[in-house]
Parts: C-alpha cells; sequence; structure tokens
C-alpha cells in the first residue's frame, strides 16, 4: 500500500498478497525466490512476488488432490457451493474499486475500464455460474434389455488452469467459475507479467467461505511452474488460454503425461467487415473499438478490417480521424481510453510489426510510433492499402495497429477472411439481413458478432474453430469441460 499512498493517482489498494496460495494459506515459494511484477506505465516495480516452480506446483497439486478425495467440496449440497459463489460474487462487489485498480496497475488498462465493465462482468459470472451449481445432473436412458440406465455427472477432479496476462481477473473468472461450480478443485497459474488481482479475489473467495485447498494460485513462469502443471500426472484436466504456439506446447505435455483432457482459447486474427450499405460513421467506431479496445490486447480483436471499395475511402479517412482522436495516457486518469502496453516484449514485438507494414508497402495513416519517452505507450496505428500476404494481414499482432483491406463483393470477402489459420471471431457490419445471414453462416469463426463486437456476456459461449482453440469457454457449453458422464447400468428384477 506505501506506493499507493505516494502515487496520488491511484486508489488505495492493498499489494501485500504477494505469496503463493496453497491449501488456504498464503506461503513462500519452496524455492524462496520471488519475481518483481512491473507497473507498464513506468516500468517500475510494483510488489516482488513468490515465484513458484515445479516443487510448489507439487504441493498445490497435492492440496488440491487432498480437498477433491477427501475434502468437503465435491461432497457438500451443490446448494451451499452455490451459496459461497455467491456470496464470493458480493465481496466482488463490495471491493470492485481496489480490485480495477490492482488491474490498471499490473496490467495498464483504462481504470474506468476495469472498474465499470471488467469488475462487475466478473462477479456477474459468478453468479452466472453459481446458479448452475444445483442444476447439475443426469439423465435416464432406454436401455434394449431388462435394465434400468441413468448418468451421473460428476466433476472431473484437479482441475490445473494456466491464464494470460490481457484481462486477468476476468480469464481468472471465466475458469474457476465452472469449474468450482461443477464441485472440482483447481491449481491455477496465472500469467507472470499480472499476478496480483487473481490472489486478491482468492483471498475474497476464501472469506466467503471456500475450503482450504480447493482453490490453489501459483505464481510464477510458463516453462517451469506452467509446464508442470500441464504435465502433472495428478491433475485431471487442463484448461489454457493464451498463444496457439504455447498452445501447442501444453497439449503435448498433457499428452505425453496422463492423456488429461485439454481445452484451449488460443490466438486470432479476426475479421471486421464492412459492408457496402453500411453507415460509414457507425462503422468506423465499431471497428475501430473491436481492434483497440484493451489497447488492442483481445484474442479476438477485429485485426482485420476488410472494407467495402464503395465505401472504402470515406471509412479510410473517417478511422484515421478516430484514431487520432483515442485519448491515450496514464490509465488512471478519467476519460482515458488506452494506456501502455503490457511489458517492453509486447512493446517491441508491436513496433516490429508496424516497420514490416511500413517496409511491406502499406499506407501508415496515422501512428506508428511509441507515445511519450517513459512506459510501453503506442500511439494509435491505422495501415491503409494492406494487401493479404502482408505479415500485418497474417499475423496476431496483439496491439493498436488497425489494418484496412478493401474488398469487391462477399464471395472475395468470405475467401479472404476465412484464408487463416484463426478462427476465433469475426465481426459484420451490415443493415441487409440476406447479407448478415450469408456471411455469419460462411464465416469459419467461434464467434459472429453482427453490428455489435466484442459482446462477452456469461451465458456466450467463447472458443475458437481451427488453430484458434479447442472447446468453449463460458455459457452452459462449459460446464461439459468440468465433469465426468457415468453410465450406471442395473438389471431390473421385475421389468
Ligand atoms: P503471451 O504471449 O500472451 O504471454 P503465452 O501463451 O506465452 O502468451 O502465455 C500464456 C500463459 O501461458 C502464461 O500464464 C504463461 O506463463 C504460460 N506459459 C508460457 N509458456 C508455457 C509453457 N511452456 N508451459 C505452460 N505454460 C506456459
Amino acid at each position: 500500500t506505501a506506493a499507493a499512498v505516494e502515487d496520488p493517482i491511484i486508489p488505495a489498494v492493498n499489494v501485500n498478497y504477494t505469496q503463493l496460495l496453497i491449501n488456504g494459506q498464503f506461503v513462500d515459494a519452496a524455492s524462496g525466490k520471488t519475481f518483481p511484477t512491473l507497473d507498464p506505465r513506468t516500468g517500475d516495480v510494483i510488489a516482488n512476488v513468490s515465484e513458484g516452480d515445479a516443487e510448489d506446483i507439487n504441493r498445490a497439486v497435492a492440496a488440491a488432490r487432498k480437498a477433491f478425495d477427501e475434502g468437503p467440496w465435491p461432497r457438500m449440497p451443490a446448494y451451499e457451493r452455490q451459496r459461497i459463489l455467491l456470496r464470493f460474487a458480493d465481496l466482488i462487489e463490495k471491493h470492485n474499486d481496489e480490485l480495477a485498480a490492482l488491474e490498471t496497475w499490473d496490467n495498464g488498462k483504462p481504470y474506468e475500464q476495469a472498474a465499470t465493465i471488467e469488475v462487475p462482468m466478473v462477479a456477474r459470472l459468478m453468479r452466472y455460474y453459481a446458479g448452475w451449481a444445483d442444476k447439475i445432473h443426469g439423465l435416464t436412458a432406454p436401455a434394449d434389455g431388462p435394465y434400468h440406465v441413468q448418468t451421473l455427472h460428476e466433476p472431473i477432479g484437479v482441475a490445473g488452469q494456466i491464464i494470460p496476462w490481457n484481462f486477468p481477473l476476468l480469464m481468472f473468472a471465466w475458469k474457476i467459475g465452472p469449474a468450482l461450480a461443477c464441485g472440482n478443485t483447481v491449481v491455477m497459474k496465472t500469467a507472470e507479467q499480472t499476478p496480483l488481482s487473481a490472489l486478491f479475489a482468492s483471498n475474497l473467495l476464501h472469506e466467503a467461505g471456500l475450503p482450504a485447498g480447493v482453490l490453489n494460485v501459483v505464481s510464477g513462469f510458463g516453462p517451469t511452474a506452467g509446464a508442470a502443471l500441464a504435465s502433472h500426472m495428478e491433475v485431471d484436466k487442463l484448461a489454457f488460454t493464451g498463444s496457439t504456439s504455447t498452445g501447442k506446447v501444453v497439449l503435448g505435455l498433457a499428452a505425453r503425461s496422463n492423456l488429461k483432457p485439454v481445452t484451449l482459447e488460443l490466438g486470432g486474427k479476426s475479421p471486421f467487415i464492412v459492408c457496402e450499405d453500411a453507415d460509414v460513421d457507425t462503422a468506423v467506431e465499431l471497428a475501430h473499438f473491436a481492434l483497440f479496445f484493451n489497447q488492442g490486447q483481445c484474442c479476438c480483436a477485429g485485426s482485420r478490417t476488410f472494407v467495402h471499395e464503395r465505401v472504402y475511402d470515406e471509412f479510410v479517412e473517417k478511422a484515421k480521424a478516430r484514431a487520432l482522436k483515442r485519448s491515450v495516457g496514464d490509465p488512471f486518469k478519467g476519460g482515458i481510453e488506452q494506456g501502455p502496453q503490457i511489458d517492453t516484449e509486447q512493446f517491441e514485438k508491436i513496433l516490429g510489426y508496424i516497420r514490416s507494414g511500413v517496409e511491406s508497402g502499406a499506407t501508415l495513416e496515422t501512428g506508428g510510433e511509441r507515445l511519450g519517452d517513459k512506459g510501453f505507450y503506442i500511439k494509435p496505428t491505422v495501415f491503409s492499402n494492406v494487401k493479404d500476404d502482408m505479415l500485418i494481414a497474417k499475423d496476431e499482432i496483439f496491439g493498436p495497429v488497425q489494418s484496412i483491406l478493401k474488398f469487391k463483393d462477399l464471395e472475395d470477402v468470405v475467401r479472404r477472411a476465412n484464408s487463416t489459420p484463426y478462427g476465433l471471431a469475426a465481426g459484420v457490419f451490415t443493415e441487409n439481413i440476406d447479407t448478415a445471414n450469408t456471411l455469419t453462416r460462411a464465416l469459419r469463426a467461434g464467434t459472429v458478432w453482427v453490428n455489435c463486437f466484442d459482446i462477452f456476456d456469461a451465458a456466450i459461449p467463447f472458443g475458437g474453430y481451427k488453430m484458434s482453440g479447442q472447446g468453449r469457454e463460458k455459457g452452459i457449453y462449459s460446464l461439459s469441460n468440468y465433469l465426468q458422464v457415468k453410465a450406471v447400468v442395473t438389471p431390473l428384477k421385475n421389468p
């Protein structure tokens, strides 16, 4: 809290939850090691956090195993689990501003966005899954002989969960919500860039009554703590959100260890398609939001803006003007739309892609360089005349760089939009119902937003086609990731 007091702009918040959470206790790493978590506004250290590795993962899995095999959590009436999750949601609301402050401080996202959108979404999502807790049950099935057949939907066991840094608290909630509602226990490996908010929230979950060992949180790095979790023989299920390349690694680790089932939510290069009937001003605003939201650090970012040739020139002019108007600065200040990128690695990577865009002949309309000389701020950048084979049209940039491409007709845009190894999301902007129907059916993506973008309600499933992932999170679909189906067959004496 000392740093918070020194910085007049940061709301008071406790940054003292820095240890690992194992078996209901905050403890040091077995090695005693720590690592710094940095403020993306300055690169300064916020706090030193315990650095978990394989030995800590072993301890955390042992606690989760015991809590699953012997503890009350999978055995208590579902209604009791529901009450704990509901109390947790209440506590999130009570601590909304502190959680938002931690999120902004550790991640760099605008405080207003964290406080008014993301933290409330976490509470909402926990209530949604609390609602499912006492509505999970099996079926009876017909048999050909004199048998009574029923299915039991049982929790799968110890869930290992690995999350990224772009929405630290929301990703934490998407993962633990269904896992806990179904009666599983969890070992969570947070992203090394953003360990703080999950630790704070986990403390609240214990305050709400969660039994010790049900949720364990290990801060640390991917190749050490993350890999140990993915390859652990006592982990029954793995859920991962992150890059496609790391997704391949963890899937391999899961296969080579105990064949634990894996769900993956990976990268994207989502098309945002502006049709010829578009109201250009509205389309520009939505396409801008689809790309620039969260500093462009969204796996589903609308990072290929396809614009029909009839409205293309007007669109480019207005997209440029909108990007120039975007307010970039200290994310704790009011009215700020864009804060710094997460860290120096992402910052350099994005600037590299911008250079590649210029070198490959795209037109740099605005931006293209860092903002200021401190922290990881990048000017909102717009490229026009982008061609499909340019790196900026193919790779996930994960930054505030909009690439505008011109298209002729629906057939042309469908082919090009689908010609990517990714398939996470797509945006369609049109007033024409036939155009909307054609596109929503033809696009190979897990989500198609029509005349909207980035709508993430708890009940809406999210996940990817192709190399954007396996399985779905949120909604009813995520429950099956955390349940086993047991068929029970008994003879009928008097059929
Ligand atoms: P990003 O580029 O967004 O950091 P990553 O996929 O590398 O994407 O990171 C997402 C999460 O995966 C983080 O929690 C990170 O620590 C973890 N991770 C990275 N490498 C590995 C690995 N080899 N095994 C398991 N987890 C990993």
